[in-house]
């Protein structure tokens, strides 16, 4: 902590307008983080619908809030206005940091940061939201990977505290200190972290999951394994409701990044159950069905 402090000390860009690309799960969750701690911000999607649905989770997190007597309406409505949904890149000219949280594929996400250059001022500082994907490699579709590296919050943003910074090969320390400080205004615990396959938590995270999954294989059954993870390990739950939590599609992805980044840990499994979920397109909560059902 002490050495987060130390960084946003010396940051030397503030931070005043964040945006996002991306508005499903994540990209909604770190709009409305951003927004709630006093950066407005611009949200991007290339549908209408992702949209509409990062609003109405940013504005359900509040409602909830309100319930509770946390959030006072005036908090509600100033922090709904400091988010502006757009589908176009011309938006982020004013924005000082952009955060990339779109589908975990390496070729779109490539293109994405691409764009979002041209669309930026000389001084904007450019973060990656991927989970598993090598910030080197995303770095090669800059003109300037200096000012970029991965920034990786954990879902539900507005709960988890934790941000990985992951620092490129040719990040500077200025881009770290700025993002490590802007990380600290969101309300959340900064750690910095080399580049990696799965940088620092996934690569505990991924191994869990594939131990799970064979499991499974062995005849287990899932939920009497959430079962003993949380009310007897007491952890805060199991390895099959989070999968469902993450999203089936995201995690499928992740574990194929892993596999191949560190083969050593994460050999690959024939009939893997968590693919086969995928398969028959149960994503989890985010579409209702998963190992659990939601609807
Ligand atoms: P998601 O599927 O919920 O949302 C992705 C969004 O990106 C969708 O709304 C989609 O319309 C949008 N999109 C696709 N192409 C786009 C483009 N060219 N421009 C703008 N928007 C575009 O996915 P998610 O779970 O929010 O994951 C997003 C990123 O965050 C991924 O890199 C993922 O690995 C990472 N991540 C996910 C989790 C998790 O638990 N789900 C946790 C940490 C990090």
């Amino acid at each position: 902590k002490s050495k987060g402090k130390k960084r946003a000390k010396a940051a030397k860009q503030q931070v005043k307008m964040n945006a996002v690309l991306g508005a499903g799960i994540m990209g909604g969750g770190i709009a409305y983080q951003s927004a709630a701690k006093g950066i407005p911000v611009v949200m991007k999607d290339i549908n209408q619908s992702a949209l509409d649905l990062g609003l109405s989770e940013a504005a359900k997190i509040l409602h909830k809030g309100m319930e509770k007597g946390k959030v006072t309406p005036k908090k509600m409505a100033a922090t709904l206005n400091a988010i502006t949904p757009t589908l176009e890149y011309s938006a982020l000219k004013d924005a000082d940091m952009v955060i990339e949280a779109v589908v975990e594929n390496a070729k779109v996400k490539a293109s994405v940061l691409k764009e979002t250059e041209q669309a930026v001022g000389e001084d904007a500082i450019i973060c990656s939201n991927t989970s598993t994907i090598s910030i080197n490699q995303l770095a090669e579709s800059l003109d300037k990977p200096e000012r970029f590296c991965g920034m990786h919050f954990f879902n539900p943003v507005h709960r988890m505290p934790l941000v990985e910074i992951i620092r490129g090969k040719d990040t500077s320390e200025d881009t770290i200190n700025t993002v490590v400080a802007t990380t600290m205004k969101m309300g959340k615990t900064p750690i910095v972290v080399n580049d990696c396959p799965g940088f620092l938590v996934n690569r505990v995270l991924f191994p869990y999951f594939a131990g799970f999954s064979k499991l499974m294989l062995d005849g287990a059954d899932f939920v009497a394994v959430d079962k003993v993870m949380e009310k007897d390990f007491g952890w805060p739950m199991g390895p099959a409701y989070l999968l469902d939590v993450v999203g089936i599609d995201t995690a499928d992805h992740a574990a194929g990044v892993m596999a191949e980044g560190i083969p050593e840990r994460m050999q690959k499994i024939e009939n893997d159950p968590v693919a086969l979920q995928y398969r028959a397109e149960r994503l989890g909560q985010k579409n209702q069905k998963g190992f659990y059902n939601y609807s």
